[in-house]
């Protein structure tokens, strides 16, 4: 189902994934197809991505006897990038309904074309369990990167990150900076383009999602 290709990055190599994903990249997929498959990719490639939870056993009564069972430790937090990580967001809470959901929204400022916070909203308890960032689009990572940041100053520890394309540049930009979080990719794409956009990619995942493209 996956293929670790590099240490930290996790590509799936699943055909129900793969489709999907051709279907959203074509240019002819409007937004109400483009979201309700990307909301289906997410809730498919959570299953990977939570292989790796830590669980803890506990005992539990059967109507027949008392068993030792394993559930997961802690209370996962979902954080989804504005804007485009929203749309990973119903298909993980398909699976996991139990988890939270924090909101991150960066903005990049033109002067220094750094990412800035516009929205921060997580967990006061975010150590509470793994973390999982959800952005579609790893291109540069310099917002992923911003993101990761936020986290860990909220006290975050286990965190991983779900990304729908990946642009070599992304990956090789948070290896650096965030070498401890797992990226999972439905793909890994070939480069960016001079815009900062992924080639091949989709376009602008958020807004392919909400319906927003100009002209
Ligand atoms: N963000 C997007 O939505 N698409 C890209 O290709 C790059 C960044």
């Amino acid at each position: 189902m996956v293929q670790q290709n590099q240490s930290g990055v996790v590509v799936f190599d699943h055909p129900l994934i793969a489709h999907k994903l051709a279907t959203i990249r074509s240019k002819d997929a409007g937004h109400r197809m483009f979201r309700a498959a990307l909301s289906q990719i997410a809730g498919l490639m959570v299953y990977e991505v939570t292989r790796s939870l830590p669980t803890e056993t506990v005992d539990i009564q059967t109507p027949m006897t008392t068993t030792k069972c394993s559930i997961i430790k802690g209370t996962i937090t979902i954080v989804p990038v504005l804007r485009a990580g929203l749309g990973m967001i119903d298909g993980i809470l398909e699976v996991m309904p139990e988890a939270r959901v924090g909101h991150l929204g960066l903005a990049r400022d033109e002067q220094t074309l750094e990412p800035v916070a516009y929205l921060n909203k997580l967990p006061v308890d975010i150590d509470a369990g793994p973390v999982i960032l959800v952005d579609p689009m790893l291109a540069t990572g310099g917002s992923a990167s911003a993101a990761i940041s936020m986290l860990r100053q909220a006290g975050a520890n286990d965190i991983r990150m779900i990304c729908l394309v990946a642009a070599p540049e992304g990956i090789e930009r948070l290896r650096k900076d965030h070498p401890e979080v797992t990226i999972y990719a439905a793909a890994l794409d070939d480069r960016l383009d001079e815009s900062g956009y992924i080639v091949p990619g989709l376009g602008d995942a958020g807004d392919r999602m909400y319906g927003t493209i100009q002209g």
